[in-house]
């Protein structure tokens, strides 16, 4: 019956994100011009520094053409259907080595004064049919002109995890390189059903692990808090348990990603059914508090918290699609309190991702609006198995 209901549940993720994939209108973004290039702060080596990230205009994540993609994920949006050609990729990254924003409104820039580097491609850099290789290399290749580049951060698929894709960028760059990887959950059911990750063997991410220690890249993982079908409080705890997970399978730092909402997404259409809420600030403080705990306090960690708190958009105008005012994959809703503390909250998170200090999220005062409504929530409790869950709240038909 078990093993009956996840099947089925399974199967109604899969029909609704194809379904709502489809809704996607027109992908036929300019493949010479990078989607974004977004610049925030980021600690590094004890200091603050200031964090570049440029998302390549890709054909995306080939979890969305093999398998509908992630749930909580609407990068999709932000990918073209034009193929992108090894020339079209550098074309690109020239423009980001000029430094010269398009866009009438943007700022000019140089590489050099940002220590941190993302480059993202909406899927997974190492796949050699979503980046291919030689593009990679001259990309990589042409950093080592900007000594003021401390560490680059790329992110990649477990799969795409290997000797051969790291020793393509390995051999011309010698630089630090850190590569995000999507863990989301360490237990199955969620990960599997919940987030729709496709990763069923949890050796593939502590294979990806090793591997990339091998090569001299740093690990990352990535931790979705609260995908869709859990109540707060367990996702508190999975997030929690994922990241203690994570350090201990020995990644050198963990972003925990509280759920924002992307259209065109599972989380999306959940939300608009009024069956999903995005995570509480509240409870995100509650994962470090869990991951710090565990650790104690002294212990010196990595941790981040990711998510979308108001980057600051260097060229936003080139992600735009036509008739669309936002850049496409900017999420309509972030993780949240109420209007009240918000504010506060996400300053207090920033000032943490600054410092990493979570005394700064411990010592934020219960908001008179909002903090009782999350207590209350967070005491609520479900019977149902995940894949009761699903198939009650998907099968309408
Ligand atoms: S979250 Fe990552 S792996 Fe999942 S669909 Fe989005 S880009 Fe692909
Ligand atoms: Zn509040």
């Amino acid at each position: 019956m078990i093993e009956k209901d996840f099947s089925r549940a399974l199967e109604l993720i899969d029909a609704n994100l194809s379904q709502i994939r489809k809704k996607v209108s027109s992908r036929d973004f300019d493949p010479n011009k990078v989607a974004e290039i977004e610049v925030n702060d980021f600690y590094y080596e004890g200091k603050t520094v200031p964090r570049m990230m440029v998302v390549l205009r890709a054909t995306g994540c080939q979890h969305y053409s093999d398998h509908q993609g992630c749930s909580m994920c609407g990068h999709f949006e932000g990918t073209t259907s034009t193929p992108v050609t090894v020339e079209s990729y550098l074309e690109q990254w020239q423009s980001v080595l000029d430094g010269v924003i398009e866009d009438k409104n943007g700022t000019n820039f140089n590489l050099n004064d940002f220590p941190i580097l993302c480059i993202y491609n909406l899927g997974s850099f190492l796949n050699p049919k979503e980046i291919p290789p030689e593009a990679g290399r001259s990309i990589f290749s042409s950093l080592n002109n900007y000594p003021g580049i401390k560490k680059v951060i790329i992110e990649s698929r477990a799969e795409y995890v290997n000797p051969e894709s790291l020793k393509n960028i390995r051999d011309v760059y010698r630089g630090t390189i850190e590569v995000g990887i999507g863990l989301e959950s360490k237990n199955y059911t969620i990960r599997e059903l919940c987030h729709h990750k496709n990763m069923p063997d949890l050796n593939e991410f502590t294979r990806s692990i090793k591997c990339l220690h091998d090569y001299a890249f740093k690990a990352l993982a990535y931790v979705n808090q609260k995908p869709p079908f859990l109540t707060e409080k367990e996702a508190i705890i999975d997030a929690s348990e994922t990241s203690i997970y994570a350090f201990e399978q020995g990644v050198d730092a963990v972003s925990i990603e509280p759920t924002s909402i992307q259209s065109n997404s599972l989380t999306d259409l959940l939300t608009k059914r009024d069956v999903y809420r995005v995570p509480w600030l509240w409870s995100v403080i509650e994962v470090v508090r869990g991951i710090y705990d565990h650790f104690g306090n002294d212990h010196k960690m990595d941790l981040r918290i990711g998510g979308y708190f108001d980057e600051t958009v260097l060229s936003g105008s080139q992600g735009v699609a036509p008739g669309v005012k936002r850049n496409e994959i900017f999420p309509y809703t972030t993780s949240g309190n109420c209007p009240d503390c918000n504010p506060r909250i996400i300053e207090a998170i920033k000032e943490f991702n600054r410092t990493y200090n979570p005394e700064i999220l411990y010592s934020q005062k219960k908001c008179q609006h909002c903090y009782p409504q999350w207590e209350k929530e967070i005491t609520q409790e479900e019977k149902r198995t995940i894949p009761q869950r699903i198939i009650n709240i998907l099968d309408i038909t």
